[in-house]
């Protein structure tokens, strides 16, 4: 498995599903540039924001669970 891959988790509200927040994953280059650069990073699950708050315990997003096992499986690069 690759580590450039994941495993930040980043508290969001998900405004596709309700008010509650979840917590997106995304690639680790990605988080480090968010968190650095405040700038708009994109989840794997495509949704994009600028971060601004850490994970604590929230659901994590279905989408990008799916698509993080997909990774794992080596379906996707
Ligand atoms: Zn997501």
């Amino acid at each position: 498995m690759s580590d450039t891959l994941t495993e930040p988790r980043i508290r969001i509200a998900d405004p596709e599903t309700d008010d509650n927040e979840v917590a997106h994953i995304v690639k680790r280059e990605a988080a480090n540039a968010g968190y650095i650069g405040q700038e708009m990073i994109e989840a794997l699950c495509g949704f994009k924001w600028i971060p601004n708050k850490n994970p604590e315990n929230l659901p994590i997003c279905r989408k990008c669970m799916y698509i993080l096992e997909l990774y794992r499986n080596g379906e996707l690069n």
